[in-house]
């Protein structure tokens, strides 16, 4: 069985949309299962109605809206037969999301995330279901929520892997096209759980280790791995073929194309990973498998904007050591604060993080109290894989160097533009 995961760019609109039946016909769909994403950017949407829903009640309806509005043009243009099926279901869906708002009683945050926000999924998949029935691809529909189960640790969930393969194993054994949702699963009461942002490809993956599906392919609006984003660089040469363990070092220091989690799974069972292009299907692409030289022949770059360099140095001139160091660590992990590089010399200690949910203000407040805390925000982090010295140079240009370190193969260095 081969594994395909859409992404929501690649669902983005009706005429995407149709390009998903094009990339079906043109490397065909017997014995393959479509892992699907919320359309475009309605994750964020949602995310901003669970927002409303605990802090500005006022806003909730139109934000509500702003879903719908987004989807009803799609379905309009995809499905011109105003009586066909589409419309009382996709009605039938915001209804449940109007229900659950009205009649939740659970004050937690992220619980009442996952029940919202998986709908995204729902809907895209549903839409994206009976439009290729319309065009002739038959196919099933499935709730991933009944065959993922997850722990209840909601926004990131974690997959219970026994329970999981088992259930994929019995819902999905023809050689039929099926379809399904990424993102999603459930804990053991039924409730919906999400297993982090980006996290279809995630999904992909499971559905490929519990089936030993053939391969895997993520289609993209990029022709596959890049050794660099163009966003920021101007010349970029397409990966070919990667191994895993390159692929898994790329995706940890922050190679946005693949989801971190997706690569150990498909490792284990050493299922092929494609990355291609949803506008040119029949191009190469990228190939993550077994037999790739372990290292490209080119130096890969991963930059991180927006982030916080913080340096702490203890008051009484003690050394930072074993205890400092993991008291400040059980700190960065109660707040939420992501650590990205770590130096450390006798009496002080370096860290660039991320600090996606505004936490610092408080910890710095706590962590004052034992050290000398000083910090430059909206740093730079540049990761270059497999460096040389031009293209070490290239990155820094005439960038203010504020932290560097280098190990045999990659190099990271902090910088103020
Ligand atoms: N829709 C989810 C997100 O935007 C999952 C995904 O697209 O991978 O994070
Ligand atoms: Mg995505």
């Amino acid at each position: 069985m081969r594994i395909f995961k859409f992404g929501g760019a690649s669902v983005r609109d009706a005429e995407n949309v149709r390009n998903v039946c094009k990339v079906l016909r043109t490397v065909g769909y017997e014995n393959s299962l479509i892992v699907a994403s919320a359309m475009g950017k309605t994750t964020n949407a949602l995310e901003v109605v669970v927002h409303n829903y605990f802090q500005n009640r006022f806003d909730l309806a139109e934000s509500l809206d702003v879903v719908k509005n987004y989807h009803y043009p799609i379905v309009n243009d995809l499905f011109p037969n105003k009586e066909h099926v589409i419309y009382t279901k996709l009605e039938e869906l915001f209804e449940n999301i109007t229900y659950f708002l009205l009649n939740n009683k659970s004050p937690n945050y992220n619980f009442v995330y996952d029940q919202i926000v998986s709908f995204g999924e729902v809907i895209s998949t549903t839409i994206l279901h009976y439009y290729l029935q319309e065009e002739q691809i038959v196919n099933h529909w499935i709730d991933a929520r009944n065959l993922v189960k997850t722990d209840t640790v909601y926004r990131d969930a974690n997959v219970h892997w026994d329970i999981t393969i088992e259930n994929i194993k019995r819902s999905i054994n023809t050689s039929n096209l099926y379809i399904t949702q990424g993102f999603i699963g459930s804990d053991y009461n039924g409730f919906s759980t999400t297993l982090g942002r980006e996290g279809s490809d995630y999904s992909a993956a499971i559905f490929a280790y519990a089936l030993d599906a053939t391969s895997v392919t993520i289609w993209k609006d990029v022709p596959g791995v890049l050794n660099a984003d163009p966003r920021y660089f101007t010349e970029t040469t397409l990966l070919e073929h990667i191994s895993y363990q390159e692929a898994i070092e790329l995706a940890f220091y922050g190679a946005s194309v693949i989801h971190p989690k997706t690569l150990q799974p498909l490792r284990q069972k050493e299922i092929p990973l494609y990355v291609k292009s949803f506008l040119n299907p029949l191009l190469e692409g990228t190939n993550v498998s077994k037999g790739a030289a372990l290292t490209p022949n080119v130096p890969c770059f991963i930059v991180k904007k927006n982030q916080l360099l913080i340096s702490l140095s203890s008051k009484d001139f003690s050394f930072i050591m074993e205890q400092n160091i993991s008291d400040i660590f059980k700190l960065f992990c109660e707040y939420n604060i992501k650590v990205n590089v770590i130096q450390n010399s006798a009496i002080s200690f370096s860290v660039c993080v991320e600090d996606k949910f505004n936490h610092f203000e408080d910890l710095r407040l706590v962590l004052s109290d034992k050290f000398k805390v000083s910090y430059n925000e909206n740093v730079s982090l540049y990761t270059i894989r497999h460096f040389d010295d031009l293209s070490a140079q290239k990155v820094l240009g005439d960038k203010t160097l504020l932290l560097k370190q280098v190990n045999r193969e990659t190099m990271q260095i902090v910088t103020k533009e």
